[in-house]
């Protein structure tokens, strides 16, 4: 089979990538390397460097490889920003995935799995969070995915593309002590605090400490970055009979900001000052899944639940690459 991944030069993508080169897949990469690294994209993968808001470019991709399924990872995904920027998110990540959604119909691409996100679910009324949880997303970001995921219901009962929307908690850890998160900037709690492990920065600031929690700061549910690859490959199989899905991927516990900076004093055996700063927009005091449903129909089961084992990947990935990708051998060209 071959599979077009979209951002594959990304974090959860180039390690979806990895996984499918690994499993014998045919796959080929589209990413504007705004956010993703070359040197990230599994050597036995073909990198297209391109823009999905440019509809020739991802036309162009279909025209000249013969694509049966799609992976949509690219994507701006930061909740944070998607306030501050709503037009990032309410526009050109809809429109890409438009762009995206086309061509694939075009050429006869008819599978699709959808990266998705957990903040689908704003103020959700039920913890842990199911696929039937309202969905009343909490900042443009889970809009945009929102909008994504109804295109593509629209699109199965109109052209016969058959989906997966995967909603994804907290993606942490690191597929390998080579390969991690690497953002720039960096948002992400568990990489800043590894950086404030590494000296790389003076400390942590805990967004708020004054939440509906036990601790007062905010709850998610992390999960590792192999376990959501894992995720991705069986939903793809499962696309194989006919019938589109939506999963919510976690691990069903709930961490806090201070449990999380606490396992990382643990892992690291450093010191990681911490003060408290001010809320971030856009954040919900708890998110944590309810993952029974893909663990039921797929058989899903991660092998990566403890919050110290994710740690300790990251930990190994920042220890061996301070500077993340920069200091990783080059991908041959
Ligand atoms: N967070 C924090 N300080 C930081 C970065 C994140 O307190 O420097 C908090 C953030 O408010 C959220 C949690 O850590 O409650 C996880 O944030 P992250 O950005 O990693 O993922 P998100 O939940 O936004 O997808």
């Amino acid at each position: 089979m071959s599979i077009l991944v979209t951002g594959g030069a990304g974090y959860i993508g180039s390690t979806v990538v990895r996984e499918l080169v690994r499993q014998g897949e045919d796959v080929v990469v589209f990413d504007n390397l705004s956010q993703g690294h070359r040197r990230a994209v599994a050597e036995e993968a073909t990198l297209v460097v391109g823009d999905l808001r440019d509809a020739d470019a991802i036309q162009s991709v279909f025209r000249t490889h013969d694509i049966d399924a799609v992976m949509h990872f690219a994507s701006h995904t930061l909740v944070g920003e998607s306030m501050s920027e709503p037009f990032l998110y309410l526009d050109t990540n809809i429109r890409c995935g438009l762009n995206l959604m086309k061509a694939a119909l075009e050429h006869g691409a008819d599978r699709f799995i959808l990266s998705s996100t957990a903040n689908l679910f704003g103020l959700p009324d039920e913890m842990p969070i199911t696929e039937e949880t309202t969905i009343d997303p909490g900042s443009p970001y889970g809009e945009s995915k929102r909008v994504l995921e109804r295109y593509l219901y629209w699109l199965d009962r109109t052209r016969g593309m058959t989906f997966a929307a995967l909603r994804y908690f907290n993606a942490a850890g690191a597929a390998g002590p080579n390969h991690g998160e690497d953002h720039d900037p960096e948002t992400h709690l568990i990489p800043i605090v590894l950086e404030v492990a590494l000296g790389q920065r003076e400390e942590i600031v805990i967004f708020g400490d004054d939440y509906d929690t036990p601790d007062g700061t905010c709850v998610r549910d992390y999960i590792h970055v192999l376990d959501l690859a894992q995720a991705h490959i069986l939903a793809l199989r499962a696309l194989e009979d006919g019938t589109s899905r939506v999963y919510n991927l976690g691990n069903g516990n709930g961490y806090s900001v201070r449990e999380v900076i606490e396992t990382a004093r643990t892992v690291t055996g450093r010191d990681i000052p911490a003060r408290i700063g001010e809320r971030r927009p856009g954040d919900p005091a708890k998110l944590i899944a309810d993952a029974g449903r893909i663990r039921g129909e797929l058989g899903w089961d991660p092998e990566y639940p403890a919050l110290a084992d994710i740690i300790s990947t990251a930990w190994k990935w920042h220890v061996n690459h301070p500077d993340g990708y920069d200091s990783v051998d080059a991908r041959p060209a």
